[in-house]
């Protein structure tokens, strides 16, 4: 088989570079965990932190590591406090850690497509020792879902089209991995994305090709497949 030739990925967070311990995170867990710093901090009551909080910003464009100097919240104990509650229930799997690290060896740029926003996106990697608050060495870009000021985010239909526009990536070279086929797969290659990939680390057959695209249960699996 050829193998395929790529000039960079675009790769989701959420069950593609992270997946799940079993144990099932609070609701707005950086949301809760920021209005309980406030209330250590100032000694206020749960409403009156949350009140704080959501007269910063619009949370609906804007992540809430942006209201932390208004907040006077140390963004490093933030940062830090989300990340060491989210590592009871993501955890970053070996297949990613080998897949991020022969990308970076290859020199195939890996950027991320994700709702989440910069500073979640780290956090998330840093519960694998991915990255830490000012960045990652395995990632080359960041395109969270409200870098186009869309509060539909990363499920507006423009955000792929966007991020071509933007960025200039040539499409006939991309590769978008990510876990939902809705969110994931079918945007990117109505967009033009050459290569959609789909991983489910619980799908029993190593490779399927369907529908246009790979369908994977291990990142190790996409390795055999680029020319790298
Ligand atoms: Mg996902």
């Amino acid at each position: 088989m050829k193998k395929i030739k790529i000039s960079r990925i675009l790769m989701d967070i959420d069950g593609t570079m992270t997946w799940y311990t079993g144990v099932r995170a609070r609701s707005n867990l950086m949301l809760q965990i920021l209005a309980e710093m406030l209330m250590e901090q100032y000694g206020t009551d749960k409403e009156t932190a949350m009140e704080r909080i959501l007269n910063c910003g619009d949370t609906a464009t804007q992540c809430l590591s942006e209201f932390l100097p208004s907040l006077n919240i140390s963004a490093e104990k933030y940062f830090a406090a989300v990340r060491d509650e989210l590592s009871e229930s993501i955890y970053i799997p070996e297949d990613t850690k080998i897949f991020l690290e022969k990308m970076k060896e290859a020199g195939i740029p890996v950027c991320t497509a994700t709702t989440n926003s910069i500073f979640a996106t780290r956090i998330k990697l840093a519960v694998g020792g991915l990255a830490d608050i000012d960045g990652s060495p395995y990632i080359s870009g960041y395109h969270p879902g409200c870098e186009f000021g869309d509060p539909e985010g990363k499920f507006s239909a423009h955000y792929f089209p966007a991020i071509l526009e933007k960025h200039k990536y040539a499409p006939e070279t991309l590769m978008m991995i990510g876990d939902e086929v809705e969110h994931d797969f079918y945007p990117a290659l109505k967009a033009g994305i050459r290569y959609g990939v789909v991983i489910d680390r619980k799908q029993k057959e190593r490779l399927i090709a369907k529908d246009g695209g790979i369908f994977i249960s291990d990142l190790r699996v996409l390795l055999d497949l680029l020319e790298i």
